[in-house]
């Protein structure tokens, strides 16, 4: 049953003592119930959190099915932070919505004091990855659609789910401590953690939980990715007719080809660790109009925040030697700046024992046929699903980047990887949106929740933990001041992909998941779970 009282502290209910708000028979049964509490080992506080999770299976699988509906491309995840937004506040959290200045951002915070404990996870779709769920080819939901192809709708279904198990047990035990749970906004730009980071939206934070599918289920420590800075150089010249006056034109356009010339140039002279990459955003309107303006976006890539300020310095340098050679002017817009991440040692130890404590979880013949069609549709071995979790290990730093970089570096912080993906997937590919919303998918959710849940009840319940974590940082960081590598006044891109949505929303409302309709996503659209090809 659970505690309905807020107003009788726990002090009064140990000792007993006057009630100032509350009938003191309510402050009796409270008393009994925190006395059951007391006498309940941490490891059954958990099992009740883990069965709490296992009921709450088909919200958890509504979220991420819904979520996989919208297919909401970064900075436009409107529909998805209005469920999550709309479900925590029914649930008592306070919800803080449109932070940092992004619409979609927000934080829900549910109970009180220390210590504080953060939930954070990716929201975003990517373009052009429309994928049916549930079926092991490709076979889009809409050609050239946005979609999960990263399968982030099952993301916030975890730490949704987690905050949700755990505020029942504050609720039944009047247990202290804070949750406060964050939205991962356009982490496929690496776009929005930067700018929360420097709201200081996670001050005061005692550690950080971030959770992220994969096909495996596990955790590691230590430096993990690249950081980088996402920069855009827009260049100015003067449009003149291309063919009667072109001597009075100056090409936009001929700057931003010299500076990606200059670019590739200078490449032979950079470490080879670096990463490096453009796309032209804008390059004019018509081949017989001089362009007075065109656009070449970057993303420079390192292991360490001074090497990525390097890469940027040489970027401008090369942007001013465009603009010298063609007579032009040019301005640079950062969008988005990381550092790499470091996993906190002992925090991924806790985690770990939690995953270990939770297990697999136990895949049906319908998730192994379609892990193994898929495998064969891709050409990959076709080794099913994993049946034991993954031992924890150090990280080696990769050439990938995550927003989350920062936060790293200011709270205690730790990855999980639950298995909601399957083996030999390729991410922003339409292979990773095949799971993510269906049996195989919901059942990581749930595992994923509950490792979470475990984890958060032994931070709260086991102040040692935290004494352990905060030594770890303190290590981790004594050497490092943390720096945001984004400009100061930079506003947040928030416009970015909003064009994208407006020609796909009306297309996609279509296919929106029915959260009234007691059905799974696949179940709404007549997918037979698993599909796989017909082969001879
Ligand atoms: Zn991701």
């Amino acid at each position: 049953m659970a505690c309905e009282l807020v107003s009788c502290s726990n002090e009064a209910l140990i000792s007993g003592g006057e009630m100032n708000r509350s009938p003191n028979y309510l402050c009796l049964v409270l008393v009994l119930q925190v006395a059951t509490a007391s006498a309940q080992t941490l490891d059954e506080t958990k099992q009740e959190a883990f069965r709490f999770l296992e009921e709450d299976q088909p919200r958890l699988a509504m979220i991420g099915d819904a979520i996989f509906s919208y297919s909401e491309l970064g900075f436009q995840e409107f529909k998805g932070s209005k469920l999550l937004t709309d479900l925590l506040e029914k649930e008592g959290f306070t919800v803080e919505r449109g932070v940092a200045g992004m619409p979609t951002a927000f934080v829900a915070t549910y109970g009180s004091g220390h210590p504080v404990i953060g939930l954070m996870a990716d929201i975003d779709g990517l373009p052009v990855q429309s994928q049916k769920p549930g079926v092991a080819y490709h076979d889009p939901l809409i050609e050239g659609a946005p979609g999960h192809g990263e399968g982030h709708n099952t993301n916030q279904a975890v730490v949704t789910g987690a905050a949700l198990a755990v505020k029942q047990l504050i609720d039944r035990y009047g247990l202290e401590g804070t949750i406060k749970v964050f939205p991962g906004v356009a982490e496929e730009l690496i776009g929005s953690r930067g700018f929360m980071a420097k709201a200081g939206l996670f001050d005061g934070l005692d550690a950080m939980l971030d959770a992220h599918l994969g096909s495996r289920f596990g955790t590691s420590y230590g430096l993990t990715n690249m950081g980088l800075v996402s920069v855009e150089f827009t260049f100015h010249g003067q449009t003149a007719h291309g063919a009667s006056s072109p001597w009075l034109g100056r090409s936009a356009l001929d700057a931003v080809t010299l500076m990606d010339v200059g670019w590739n140039f200078a490449r032979e002279h950079l470490r080879p660790e670096q990463r490096s990459h453009s796309i032209v955003t804008w390059g004019g309107d018509q081949p017989n109009v001089v362009p007075d303006r065109a656009s070449i976006w970057y993303y420079f890539r390192e292991f360490d925040y001074e090497r990525i300020r390097a890469l940027h310095e040489k970027g401008r340098k090369i942007a001013e030697g465009a603009a010298l050679m063609t007579d032009t002017t040019v301005e640079e817009r950062v969008f988005a700046g990381t550092w790499p991440f470091n996993g906190n040692k002992v925090l991924a130890e806790i985690l770990q024992a939690n995953i270990e404590r939770v297990g697999m979880p136990h895949w049906s013949e319908a998730d192994l046929r379609l892990a193994r069609a898929l495998q064969k549709e891709l050409g990959v071995d076709e080794v099913g699903l994993p049946s034991e979790v993954t031992p924890l290990r150090r990280a080696t730093q990769r050439a990938s980047s995550t927003d989350a970089g920062d936060v790293t570096w200011l709270v205690p912080y730790v990855r999980l990887t639950f298995p909601s993906q399957i083996p030999g997937v390729t991410f922003h590919h339409w292979s990773s949106g095949v799971s993510p919303a269906t049996p195989l998918g919901h059942k990581g959710i749930v595992v994923g929740a509950q490792a979470f849940a475990g984890t958060i009840l032994d931070l709260l319940l086991e102040p040692a933990h935290l004494d352990a974590v905060r030594a770890q940082f303190e290590e981790d960081t004594k050497d490092v001041t943390w720096t945001s590598l984004i400009p100061e006044g930079t506003i947040p891109p928030i416009e970015l992909n909003a064009d994208k949505m407006e020609k796909f929303r009306p297309l996609l409302a279509e296919f929106e998941y029915d959260l009234e309709s007691g059905k799974t996503y696949i179940e709404q659209l007549g997918i037979a779970y698993p599909t796989v090809r017909d082969r001879p």
